[in-house]
Protein backbone atom coordinates (compact mmCIF):
# COMPACT_ATOMS: atom_id res chain seq x y z
CA UNK A 1 0.00 0.00 0.00
CA UNK A 2 1.88 3.17 -1.07
CA UNK A 3 1.91 6.05 1.54
CA UNK A 4 1.31 8.89 -0.92
CA UNK A 5 2.12 12.22 1.19
CA UNK A 6 1.02 15.99 -0.25
CA UNK A 7 2.67 18.97 0.20
CA UNK A 8 5.94 17.12 1.13
CA UNK A 9 8.76 19.36 1.04
CA UNK A 10 11.51 18.47 -0.88
CA UNK A 11 14.71 20.84 -0.01
CA UNK A 12 16.23 18.58 2.59
CA UNK A 13 15.98 15.06 0.35
CA UNK A 14 18.53 17.39 -2.36
CA UNK A 15 22.59 18.65 -1.46
CA UNK A 16 21.24 21.57 -2.54
CA UNK A 17 18.61 21.67 0.14
CA UNK A 18 16.86 24.30 -1.91
CA UNK A 19 13.33 24.19 -3.44
CA UNK A 20 9.84 24.23 -2.86
CA UNK A 21 6.93 21.00 -2.24
CA UNK A 22 6.09 18.17 -4.16
CA UNK A 23 2.40 18.08 -4.36
CA UNK A 24 2.34 14.80 -4.04
CA UNK A 25 5.32 11.99 -2.93
CA UNK A 26 5.79 8.72 -1.97
CA UNK A 27 8.71 6.38 -1.05
CA UNK A 28 8.96 3.26 -3.10
CA UNK A 29 11.19 0.76 -2.03
CA UNK A 30 10.71 -2.28 -4.85
CA UNK A 31 9.56 -2.46 -8.56
CA UNK A 32 6.10 -3.78 -7.55
CA UNK A 33 5.57 -0.05 -5.71
CA UNK A 34 7.44 1.50 -8.62
CA UNK A 35 4.47 0.10 -11.32
CA UNK A 36 1.76 1.62 -8.70
CA UNK A 37 3.30 5.07 -7.85
CA UNK A 38 3.41 5.20 -11.71
CA UNK A 39 -0.49 4.25 -12.21
CA UNK A 40 -1.77 6.65 -9.06
CA UNK A 41 -0.15 9.28 -11.18
CA UNK A 42 -1.94 8.21 -14.26
CA UNK A 43 -5.09 7.59 -12.31
CA UNK A 44 -4.57 11.04 -10.41
CA UNK A 45 -3.84 12.95 -13.68
CA UNK A 46 -0.83 14.03 -12.09
CA UNK A 47 2.91 13.99 -13.91
CA UNK A 48 5.56 12.34 -12.23
CA UNK A 49 9.55 12.40 -11.04
CA UNK A 50 12.02 10.22 -10.40
CA UNK A 51 14.27 11.26 -7.82
CA UNK A 52 17.07 8.90 -6.41
CA UNK A 53 19.59 10.50 -4.07
CA UNK A 54 18.78 14.28 -5.04
CA UNK A 55 22.44 15.02 -5.28
CA UNK A 56 22.28 16.33 -8.64
CA UNK A 57 18.67 18.17 -8.86
CA UNK A 58 17.28 21.74 -8.29
CA UNK A 59 14.22 21.88 -7.35
CA UNK A 60 12.52 25.29 -8.30
CA UNK A 61 11.29 27.13 -5.05
CA UNK A 62 7.74 26.94 -6.20
CA UNK A 63 8.09 23.29 -5.91
CA UNK A 64 6.51 20.52 -8.41
CA UNK A 65 3.12 20.06 -9.41
CA UNK A 66 2.60 16.31 -9.49
CA UNK A 67 4.35 13.39 -7.74
CA UNK A 68 7.46 12.73 -6.61
CA UNK A 69 8.49 9.13 -6.69
CA UNK A 70 11.84 8.77 -4.47
CA UNK A 71 12.98 5.47 -5.05
CA UNK A 72 14.71 3.80 -1.90
CA UNK A 73 14.97 0.12 -3.21
CA UNK A 74 17.79 -1.18 -1.23
CA UNK A 75 18.44 -5.12 -2.21
CA UNK A 76 21.69 -6.19 -3.19
CA UNK A 77 23.89 -9.51 -3.39
CA UNK A 78 26.99 -10.37 -4.68
CA UNK A 79 27.24 -13.38 -7.19
CA UNK A 80 30.89 -14.38 -7.40
CA UNK A 81 32.49 -11.25 -9.03
CA UNK A 82 29.41 -9.43 -9.43
CA UNK A 83 26.96 -7.35 -7.88
CA UNK A 84 23.58 -6.81 -8.54
CA UNK A 85 21.41 -4.32 -7.02
CA UNK A 86 18.59 -2.11 -6.56
CA UNK A 87 19.23 1.59 -8.57
CA UNK A 88 18.17 3.39 -4.85
CA UNK A 89 20.93 1.67 -3.41
CA UNK A 90 23.63 4.38 -2.41
CA UNK A 91 26.95 4.34 -4.47
CA UNK A 92 29.18 4.50 -1.26
CA UNK A 93 27.63 2.19 0.62
CA UNK A 94 27.90 -0.36 -2.39
CA UNK A 95 31.78 0.35 -2.19
CA UNK A 96 31.95 -0.17 1.13
CA UNK A 97 29.87 -3.42 1.27
CA UNK A 98 31.79 -4.33 -1.74
CA UNK A 99 35.06 -4.39 -0.21
CA UNK A 100 33.65 -5.58 2.70
CA UNK A 101 33.21 -9.03 0.08
CA UNK A 102 36.73 -8.53 -1.03
CA UNK A 103 35.79 -6.86 -4.12
CA UNK A 104 36.54 -3.56 -5.49
CA UNK A 105 37.91 -1.85 -8.61
CA UNK A 106 35.71 1.15 -8.51
CA UNK A 107 36.87 2.88 -5.17
CA UNK A 108 37.79 6.11 -7.22
CA UNK A 109 33.94 6.53 -7.56
CA UNK A 110 33.91 6.89 -3.48
CA UNK A 111 32.53 9.68 -2.37
CA UNK A 112 29.95 10.70 -5.15
CA UNK A 113 26.79 11.30 -3.39
CA UNK A 114 23.40 9.82 -4.39
CA UNK A 115 22.00 6.21 -5.72
CA UNK A 116 23.42 3.74 -8.70
CA UNK A 117 20.28 5.03 -10.31
CA UNK A 118 21.58 8.03 -10.14
CA UNK A 119 25.59 7.66 -11.08
CA UNK A 120 24.35 4.92 -14.26
CA UNK A 121 21.96 7.51 -15.49
CA UNK A 122 24.43 10.25 -15.57
CA UNK A 123 27.44 7.66 -16.04
CA UNK A 124 28.94 9.19 -12.89
CA UNK A 125 32.40 9.94 -12.35
CA UNK A 126 35.97 10.93 -10.75
CA UNK A 127 39.75 10.70 -11.15
CA UNK A 128 39.30 9.41 -14.59
CA UNK A 129 37.33 6.69 -13.59
CA UNK A 130 33.35 5.97 -14.51
CA UNK A 131 30.50 3.77 -13.68
CA UNK A 132 30.34 2.35 -17.15
CA UNK A 133 33.58 0.92 -17.04
CA UNK A 134 32.01 -1.32 -14.57
CA UNK A 135 28.32 -1.94 -15.64
CA UNK A 136 27.05 -5.09 -17.07
CA UNK A 137 23.48 -5.51 -17.30
CA UNK A 138 21.09 -2.59 -16.51
CA UNK A 139 17.02 -3.52 -15.96
CA UNK A 140 14.64 -0.55 -16.76
CA UNK A 141 10.83 -0.37 -16.80
CA UNK A 142 9.54 1.83 -19.64
CA UNK A 143 7.17 3.97 -17.58
CA UNK A 144 5.00 4.65 -20.46
CA UNK A 145 4.27 0.99 -21.17
CA UNK A 146 4.92 -0.72 -18.32
CA UNK A 147 7.82 -3.34 -19.56
CA UNK A 148 10.56 -4.33 -18.59
CA UNK A 149 13.66 -4.21 -20.33
CA UNK A 150 17.56 -4.95 -20.36
CA UNK A 151 20.09 -3.16 -21.51
CA UNK A 152 23.91 -4.35 -21.95
CA UNK A 153 27.08 -1.69 -21.42
CA UNK A 154 27.01 -1.16 -24.99
CA UNK A 155 23.43 -0.87 -25.06
CA UNK A 156 23.74 1.82 -22.54
CA UNK A 157 25.44 4.13 -24.85
CA UNK A 158 27.74 5.68 -21.79
CA UNK A 159 29.42 8.25 -22.94
CA UNK A 160 30.74 11.34 -20.87
CA UNK A 161 28.15 12.05 -18.37
CA UNK A 162 25.56 10.90 -20.32
CA UNK A 163 23.69 7.13 -21.46
CA UNK A 164 20.79 6.33 -23.56
CA UNK A 165 18.72 6.02 -20.01
CA UNK A 166 19.76 10.25 -19.94
CA UNK A 167 18.34 10.52 -23.10
CA UNK A 168 15.00 8.40 -22.66
CA UNK A 169 13.37 9.79 -19.34
CA UNK A 170 10.93 7.22 -19.59
CA UNK A 171 12.99 4.55 -18.73
CA UNK A 172 13.56 4.38 -15.14
CA UNK A 173 16.41 2.37 -14.02
CA UNK A 174 15.41 -0.66 -11.49
CA UNK A 175 18.38 -2.80 -11.20
CA UNK A 176 21.81 -2.79 -12.17
CA UNK A 177 25.17 -5.42 -12.66
CA UNK A 178 28.67 -4.42 -11.71
CA UNK A 179 31.46 -6.69 -12.09
CA UNK A 180 34.01 -6.32 -10.02
CA UNK A 181 37.48 -7.25 -9.36
CA UNK A 182 40.44 -6.66 -6.96
CA UNK A 183 39.89 -4.76 -4.07
CA UNK A 184 41.91 -1.38 -2.78
CA UNK A 185 40.15 -0.84 -0.11
CA UNK A 186 43.07 1.71 1.06
CA UNK A 187 41.46 4.13 -1.85
CA UNK A 188 38.12 4.33 -0.16
CA UNK A 189 39.36 6.64 2.04
CA UNK A 190 41.87 8.11 0.36
CA UNK A 191 39.60 9.15 -2.46
CA UNK A 192 37.57 10.61 0.02
CA UNK A 193 40.08 12.68 1.64
CA UNK A 194 41.31 14.08 -1.57
CA UNK A 195 37.30 14.92 -2.50
CA UNK A 196 37.44 16.66 0.72
CA UNK A 197 40.96 18.47 0.31
CA UNK A 198 39.69 19.30 -2.85
CA UNK A 199 36.79 20.80 -0.93
CA UNK A 200 34.02 18.87 -3.54
CA UNK A 201 32.63 17.08 -0.50
CA UNK A 202 29.96 18.06 1.43
CA UNK A 203 29.44 20.95 0.08
CA UNK A 204 25.30 22.83 -0.58
CA UNK A 205 25.95 22.16 -4.44
CA UNK A 206 24.77 19.43 -6.70
CA UNK A 207 28.26 18.95 -7.67
CA UNK A 208 29.38 20.32 -10.74
CA UNK A 209 27.03 22.59 -12.05
CA UNK A 210 27.80 22.45 -15.67
CA UNK A 211 29.27 19.83 -18.06
CA UNK A 212 32.89 20.11 -19.18
CA UNK A 213 32.27 21.49 -22.55
CA UNK A 214 33.96 20.46 -26.18
CA UNK A 215 35.89 23.65 -27.08
CA UNK A 216 37.64 25.10 -30.16
CA UNK A 217 41.34 23.76 -30.26
CA UNK A 218 42.53 27.64 -29.49
CA UNK A 219 40.52 26.84 -26.08
CA UNK A 220 41.67 23.75 -25.31
CA UNK A 221 45.70 25.07 -26.67
CA UNK A 222 45.22 27.63 -23.74
CA UNK A 223 44.04 25.43 -21.37
CA UNK A 224 46.77 23.08 -21.95
CA UNK A 225 49.79 25.33 -22.23
CA UNK A 226 48.56 27.16 -18.78
CA UNK A 227 47.87 23.74 -16.99
CA UNK A 228 50.23 21.94 -18.27
CA UNK A 229 47.87 18.96 -19.05
CA UNK A 230 46.06 17.34 -21.89
CA UNK A 231 42.49 18.03 -22.37
CA UNK A 232 40.60 14.48 -22.33
CA UNK A 233 38.49 14.64 -25.34
CA UNK A 234 38.64 18.02 -26.61
CA UNK A 235 36.69 19.06 -23.56
CA UNK A 236 38.01 21.76 -21.35
CA UNK A 237 37.00 22.38 -17.66
CA UNK A 238 33.67 24.04 -17.10
CA UNK A 239 35.38 25.48 -13.80
CA UNK A 240 38.46 26.76 -15.81
CA UNK A 241 36.49 28.90 -18.30
CA UNK A 242 34.45 30.40 -15.55
CA UNK A 243 37.38 31.68 -13.81
CA UNK A 244 38.44 32.75 -16.93
CA UNK A 245 36.00 34.33 -17.46
CA UNK A 246 36.49 36.16 -14.09
CA UNK A 247 33.06 34.16 -12.75
CA UNK A 248 35.21 32.37 -9.84
CA UNK A 249 33.42 33.82 -6.37
CA UNK A 250 30.41 35.59 -8.45
CA UNK A 251 27.28 35.48 -6.49
CA UNK A 252 23.45 36.08 -6.97
CA UNK A 253 21.42 36.72 -3.73
CA UNK A 254 22.77 33.49 -1.93
CA UNK A 255 23.90 31.57 -4.72
CA UNK A 256 27.62 31.82 -5.15
CA UNK A 257 30.29 30.22 -7.85
CA UNK A 258 32.84 28.50 -5.30
CA UNK A 259 35.90 29.99 -5.10
CA UNK A 260 37.40 26.53 -4.32
CA UNK A 261 35.72 24.86 -7.38
CA UNK A 262 34.18 27.56 -9.31
CA UNK A 263 31.74 24.97 -11.34
CA UNK A 264 30.15 24.29 -7.75
CA UNK A 265 26.94 26.43 -7.61
CA UNK A 266 26.86 26.13 -3.84
CA UNK A 267 24.08 27.86 -1.94
CA UNK A 268 26.04 29.45 0.86
CA UNK A 269 23.60 30.99 2.74
CA UNK A 270 21.74 27.90 3.26
CA UNK A 271 18.62 30.09 2.17
CA UNK A 272 19.72 30.82 -1.29
CA UNK A 273 16.67 30.45 -3.67
CA UNK A 274 16.53 28.25 -7.08
CA UNK A 275 15.70 31.63 -9.01
CA UNK A 276 19.31 32.82 -7.81
CA UNK A 277 21.27 29.70 -8.61
CA UNK A 278 19.63 29.97 -12.35
CA UNK A 279 20.51 33.91 -12.44
CA UNK A 280 23.59 32.94 -11.40
CA UNK A 281 23.75 30.06 -14.01
CA UNK A 282 22.72 32.27 -16.43
CA UNK A 283 25.03 35.03 -15.71
CA UNK A 284 28.19 32.57 -15.74
CA UNK A 285 27.09 31.04 -19.35
CA UNK A 286 26.82 34.54 -20.78
CA UNK A 287 30.05 35.21 -20.04
CA UNK A 288 31.98 32.02 -21.27
CA UNK A 289 29.85 32.33 -24.04
CA UNK A 290 31.43 36.14 -24.78
CA UNK A 291 34.77 35.47 -23.90
CA UNK A 292 34.97 31.78 -25.12
CA UNK A 293 31.95 31.63 -27.68
CA UNK A 294 31.76 28.24 -25.42
CA UNK A 295 27.64 27.36 -24.48
CA UNK A 296 27.98 25.62 -20.98
CA UNK A 297 25.19 22.96 -20.35
CA UNK A 298 23.74 22.29 -17.18
CA UNK A 299 24.73 18.73 -15.65
CA UNK A 300 22.72 19.22 -12.84
CA UNK A 301 18.96 18.42 -13.63
CA UNK A 302 16.86 21.83 -13.25
CA UNK A 303 13.50 20.73 -12.82
C1 LIG B 1 29.13 17.39 -3.27
C2 LIG B 1 28.84 16.70 -4.57
C3 LIG B 1 29.87 16.10 -5.29
C4 LIG B 1 29.60 15.44 -6.51
N1 LIG B 1 30.62 14.86 -7.19
C5 LIG B 1 30.39 14.21 -8.34
C6 LIG B 1 31.46 13.58 -9.04
O1 LIG B 1 32.61 13.56 -8.61
N2 LIG B 1 31.16 12.97 -10.22
C7 LIG B 1 29.89 12.93 -10.73
O2 LIG B 1 29.70 12.34 -11.80
N3 LIG B 1 28.87 13.52 -10.07
C8 LIG B 1 29.08 14.15 -8.91
N4 LIG B 1 28.05 14.76 -8.23
C9 LIG B 1 26.71 14.78 -8.82
C10 LIG B 1 25.80 13.63 -8.33
O3 LIG B 1 26.28 13.08 -7.14
C11 LIG B 1 25.70 12.53 -9.38
O4 LIG B 1 25.18 13.06 -10.57
C12 LIG B 1 24.84 11.36 -8.89
O5 LIG B 1 25.12 10.23 -9.67
C13 LIG B 1 23.34 11.67 -8.94
O6 LIG B 1 22.65 10.57 -8.37
P1 LIG B 1 21.32 10.81 -7.52
O7 LIG B 1 20.80 9.48 -7.12
O8 LIG B 1 21.56 11.77 -6.41
O9 LIG B 1 20.36 11.45 -8.61
P2 LIG B 1 19.23 12.56 -8.39
O10 LIG B 1 19.87 13.86 -8.08
O11 LIG B 1 18.20 12.07 -7.45
O12 LIG B 1 18.59 12.62 -9.84
C14 LIG B 1 19.37 13.07 -10.93
C15 LIG B 1 18.67 12.62 -12.22
O13 LIG B 1 18.69 11.19 -12.26
C16 LIG B 1 17.37 10.69 -12.43
N5 LIG B 1 17.29 9.42 -11.72
C17 LIG B 1 17.57 9.16 -10.42
N6 LIG B 1 17.36 7.85 -10.16
C18 LIG B 1 16.93 7.28 -11.31
C19 LIG B 1 16.53 5.97 -11.69
N7 LIG B 1 16.54 4.96 -10.83
N8 LIG B 1 16.15 5.76 -12.96
C20 LIG B 1 16.15 6.76 -13.86
N9 LIG B 1 16.50 8.04 -13.58
C21 LIG B 1 16.88 8.29 -12.31
C22 LIG B 1 16.45 11.77 -11.85
O14 LIG B 1 15.16 11.69 -12.43
C23 LIG B 1 17.19 13.02 -12.27
O15 LIG B 1 16.86 13.33 -13.60
C24 LIG B 1 28.28 15.39 -7.01
C25 LIG B 1 27.24 15.98 -6.27
C26 LIG B 1 27.52 16.62 -5.06
C27 LIG B 1 26.39 17.23 -4.30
Amino acid sequence: MLNIIENKPLSNLTTFQIGGAAKYFVEVKNEEEIREAILWAREHGEKFFVMGGGSNLLIPDEGFNGLVIHIVSSAFSFVERTLEADAGCNLLSLICAAAGEGLGGCEKLSGIPGSLGGAVRGNAGAFGSEIKDFVTWVQVLDTNTLEIHEFSNTECAFEYRTSHFKKHPELLILRVRVALGEPQKHLIDETIAEREKRHIQNVRAAGSYFMNPVASAAVVAKFESEKGMQSRGGRVPAGWLIEKAGMKGARVGGALSSTMHPNYLVNESGSAKASEVRELAEKIKKAVKDQFEVVLQEEAVVL
